[in-house]
């Protein structure tokens, strides 16, 4: 039996646990704040420190980016990681990530490397408002970011950013990107799978809807064959840049038929979750086959599908299993306001069957715990 550790003990790494068993792969999660290796199925079995979860592993992966770099190179030593430190680095440090894009020749937002306020006044002549400036170290879910639409508020924006970064050590951690609000169609993201050969296997595109800056709705129905190539070639690049191993995601700014790249993420993808039902094989299986050098399975979308985060709320409306085809997926967490407690996966024959049912789990679930989801599907065609 292969073991895998991974580093990160949310539900991702839970996800990848469940869908591990049926391959006879254990995985276990290393919690990066309490240092300590657990069950991802049953969070109070603790099995040690790093050094155990180590020892325990064939096959080392994460599922954040946001990991000390310490424990990156703890890992590394032991040549069980995949992927490299450097390429889950990249994922946390927007300064790597836009080196990585231009150096891939990947369309992407003009942008300016910030550290300082001569560097910030420079971005404000170079580059045209409305500007959007992010944190290069601390950012997901739409924290640490400022958005800059009048000159008059520059002052008072970098006033914000020194207090937000105020008690961070040294220049480094410091850093921002100042990149150019793109006025774009929609938002879509790419999830793909490269094993250790190189191959390659995406799966097809996804619309994404954010509510309050957090993803709350990914509709996956097969794209025009032109923009679903036009990703898979971003894809090949970025992944083939960082001699990338495992599930990479990478989201997009559609402007009319071309993609603009707006970030990366070196793991599963909570924009991929429609794949567990929607999908020959799902992300957490593809990725674990990649990282344990098993063959890559079918990315191939079997029906539209479409996943609706539950952002907050520990409980929905029993009355959700009544819509074909739902299929529910709790993580197991304690109830906190806006903390990502499931999704709900959902699937059609067709994508007007599918939009029916998006709109009959619309219909149950309240405007107060899903904010603008009920208004995005009414309005999808
Ligand atoms: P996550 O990692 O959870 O996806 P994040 O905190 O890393 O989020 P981004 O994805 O960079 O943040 O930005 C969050 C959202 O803000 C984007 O999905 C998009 O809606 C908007 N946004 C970010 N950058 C731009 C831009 N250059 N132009 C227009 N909108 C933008
Ligand atoms: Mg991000
Ligand atoms: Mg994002």
């Amino acid at each position: 039996m292969k073991k895998v550790l991974v580093l990160g003990a949310g539900q991702l790494a839970r996800m990848m646990a469940l869908a591990s068993k049926p391959l006879n792969i254990d995985v276990r999660a290393y919690d990066v704040g309490s240092d300590k290796v657990v069950d991802p199925l049953v969070n109070s079995l603790v099995y040690g420190d790093l050094n155990d979860g180590i020892e325990f592993s064939d096959v080392i992966t994460a599922e954040f980016e946001h990991i000390s770099h310490d424990v990156l190179a703890t890992c590394e030593a032991s040549g069980k990681l995949f992927p490299s430190s450097q390429a889950i680095k990249t994922g946390g440090d927007r300064r790597l990530e836009k080196a990585l894009l231009e150096a891939a020749d990947v369309a992407n937002a003009p942008h300016k490397i910030i550290h300082t306020k001569a560097d910030f006044d420079e971005a404000l002549a170079s580059l045209s408002l409305p500007l959007i400036l992010k944190s290069a170290l601390a950012g997901y879910d739409g924290k640490g970011q400022w958005r800059l639409k009048d000159l008059n508020d520059s002052d008072a924006i970098w006033a914000d950013i020194q207090s937000f970064f105020d008690g961070a050590q040294g220049a480094e951690r410091q850093g921002v990107i100042a990149e150019q609000m793109i006025p774009f169609d929609r938002e879509v993201s790419l999830v793909g799978v490269r094993n250790k050969q190189g191959d390659t296997f995406a799966y097809p595109l996804t619309e994404n809807h954010h509510s309050n800056g957090v993803l709350s709705v990914s509709l996956a129905v097969n794209e025009k064959q032109e923009l679903q190539a036009q990703a898979s070639e971003a894809f090949d690049r970025i992944a083939g840049a960082l001699n990338y191993v495992g599930v990479l995601a990478i989201e997009f700014f559609q402007v009319g038929d071309k993609l603009l790249v707006n970030e990366i993420a070196p793991r599963v993808h909570n924009s991929g979750h429609w794949t567990q039902q929607g999908s020959d094989t799902c992300q957490f299986e593809n990725h674990i086959r990649a990282v344990a050098d098993l063959p890559l399975g079918s990315t191939h979308l079997i029906r539209p599908s479409a996943m609706i985060n539950i952002l907050g709320p520990d409980h929905v409306d029993d009355a959700v299993f009544n819509v074909p085809s739902v299929a529910m997926h709790w993580y197991g967490k304690t109830k906190r306001p806006g903390r990502k407690m499931g999704h709900i996966n959902v699937c059609g024959d067709t994508k007007p069957q599918l939009l029916e049912r998006l709109n009959e789990l619309a219909n149950l679930l309240p405007e107060n715990d899903f904010p603008e989801v009920a208004q995005y599907i009414r309005q999808l065609k």
